[in-house]
């Protein structure tokens, strides 16, 4: 066999030996969890990529230890261009950070790389052909039909499908014929030869999913494809022990492939990782509860988030809702301190399996984080954002920048109880948007029509009162008494239980009064507080305005 080893792995590979000091074992205070998240460069970035990326992330911060973003991208058939820089931009947008692995630059940091698996082939080889030199993996050249003739003929005897047992054909095929296949150039892969007995069941800890017995795995598994690069299983194996990961946490997809990855350990005399699968976060698809389905579901792209403009903060700590159901308890004993600061544990983790993803719970929130914020600070990231997603609002924020933060800072700067509207940035434009001459485009008989507890005339005698009374240098209380006062004298009533008393006697209480206002001012039926539009209006805007019914 040695000379099929040196002619399918000419001797430029490094040797394990010199892969050994290459990548020495870490040097990190006891406790210290190494972790690793490893998306594949596939153009779509899964919000349980984001999740897990987060919990790695948290899990390494708050043990002293290192997390690591690495690029999965062996399967070069399945790669986008540019995926790569989304993925490491979609991390930073929402603040998840990782000590090692592709920068958002696009460059390495840390010493165990390199980072993106297609750049460590020859780190794979030198194993793959340490296996094959151990007699512990072997060539194979069966060609994609021989491979669906075996399957075919597996199922038609109702079989178990795969490359095992009797159907390995190139197990143990004589040195000549694997020559002669190399002589005639045909391409091969590379396979682990397993020992396994698919009768035997192996018995592993989980941390999340607890002990778990599984058949021991009996398939002759691909470890290096046609293309010399690795399968997931092997590059797992590979970079996971170089890297010194101590916890593998990803998607539970994965569980049933622990047997698998435990034989490679073992064959390359390496200690396992632990283990911590994560159940997929769900979704209510009517009654029935179901995984977020990349097809069929927005929210299951990370993109989704950003497009709409929920603010990072929020998205992060509605996963850690996700993560951990001690998290909201947490975070409302210790407000205003960051998510990051959360203890989070396998227990915490493991207590909220497979959760629910719940809109209206990342909407609140979302607004209680946006309502924590000034009006500085929030059109320093609306301008960021609508920039990228929506010009117009961006041109409405850069028109007049003081103009647009006095109306983003209505009922939030000076605020007791300051309004929660905005769940994301895109529900900015709402805010803006009526404050615009050219924008506002209310008709005089659509603002009559919605007034329609006053006719034509009253309207516009209310209105013509209330021009000959108004005085922008009036304070709020001055104001709103003067409107009361406008309301007393138009037949509405002056205190809201005469009116509930006797409602046939009036028109309306003097929320009807403010409403008038509130539509003429506005077009709409709920806005911040009425007084504080009009002091960033001012009284050429609000007269004009008003005096659209006259
Ligand atoms: N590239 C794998 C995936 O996309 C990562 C799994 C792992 O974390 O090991 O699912």
């Amino acid at each position: 066999m040695s000379n099929i080893v040196e002619r399918i792995f000419p001797d430029h590979l490094p040797t394990p030996e010199e892969l050994a000091q290459r990548f020495p074992k870490r040097d990190l205070p006891e406790g210290a969890m190494v972790t690793r998240v490893g998306p594949s460069p596939t153009g779509f970035m899964h919000i349980g990529t984001l999740y897990v990326g987060r919990l790695c992330a948290q899990f390494a911060r708050q043990t002293g230890g290192v997390s690591i973003l690495r690029i999965e991208d062996t399967d070069k058939k399945r790669e986008v261009e540019g995926a790569v820089d989304f993925i490491t931009h979609a991390f930073d947008h929402f603040g998840v950070s990782f000590d090692e692995g592709v920068g958002v630059d696009g460059a390495d940091m840390g010493a165990y790389g390199p980072y993106r698996q297609s750049q460590r082939k020859e780190i794979y080889q030198a194993y793959v052909k340490h296996l094959l030199a151990t007699g512990k993996a072997y060539p194979c050249f069966a060609t994609g039909e021989e491979l669906e003739a075996m399957r075919d003929k597996q199922q038609l005897r109702k079989m178990r499908t795969g490359y095992y047992g009797v159907w390995a054909e190139w197990r143990d095929r004589p040195e000549e014929d694997v020559q002669a296949a190399l002589d005639a150039g045909i391409p091969f892969v590379i396979r682990f030869r397993s020992e396994g007995k698919i009768e035997r069941k192996l018995k592993f800890e989980d941390l999340l999913f607890g002990e778990r017995k599984l058949p021991e795995n009996d398939q002759d598994i691909v470890i290096m494809k046609a293309d010399g690069l690795p399968t997931y299983h092997f590059a797992h194996v590979v970079d996971d022990h170089l890297m010194g990961t101590t916890h593998v946490i990803r998607g539970d997809e994965w569980l049933s492939s622990v047997p698998t990855h435990l034989q490679l350990f073992e064959a390359l005399e390496w200690e396992t990782p632990k283990f911590a699968h994560i159940a997929p976060i769900n979704k209510m698809d009517g009654t029935s509860r179901r995984k977020l389905s990349k097809r069929k579901d927005p929210e299951a792209s990370v993109g989704y988030f950003e497009e709409l403009g929920y603010s990072n903060e929020a998205v992060l700590d509605y996963l850690m809702t996700l993560a951990d159901a001690g998290f909201e308890d947490w975070s409302n004993e210790n407000p205003g301190t960051s998510s990051w600061e959360f203890p989070l544990t396998m227990r915490g983790l493991k207590g909220s399996s497979g959760p629910l993803f719940d809109f209206e719970k990342l909407g609140n929130i979302s607004r209680n984080f946006v309502a924590t914020l000034k009006s500085p600070a929030v059109y320093d990231r609306v301008l960021p954002w609508a920039e990228k997603h929506d010009a117009d609002l961006a041109d409405m924020l850069k028109a007049d920048p003081d103009r647009a933060r006095a109306i983003i800072a209505i009922e939030r700067d000076e605020a007791q109880n300051v309004r929660k509207d905005i769940e994301k940035w895109s529900d900015v434009k709402a805010e803006l948007e009526f404050f615009f001459d050219d924008r506002f485009t209310l008709s005089a008989d659509e603002a009559r029509g919605m007034i329609d507890y006053l006719d034509a005339n009253e309207l516009a005698t209310l209105v013509s009162e209330f021009l000959e009374g108004y005085d922008p240098a009036d304070d709020n209380a001055t104001w709103f008494g003067k409107i009361k006062e406008l309301g007393g004298a138009h037949g509405f009533a002056m205190r809201p239980k005469d009116f509930k008393k006797n409602p046939d006697d009036y028109k309306g209480t003097v929320a009807h009064v403010a409403r008038v206002f509130r539509i003429l001012l506005a077009g709409k039926e709920r806005t911040p507080d009425l007084y504080s539009i009009m002091q960033v209006m001012g009284p050429d805007q609000v007269k004009a305005r008003v005096s659209l019914v006259l």
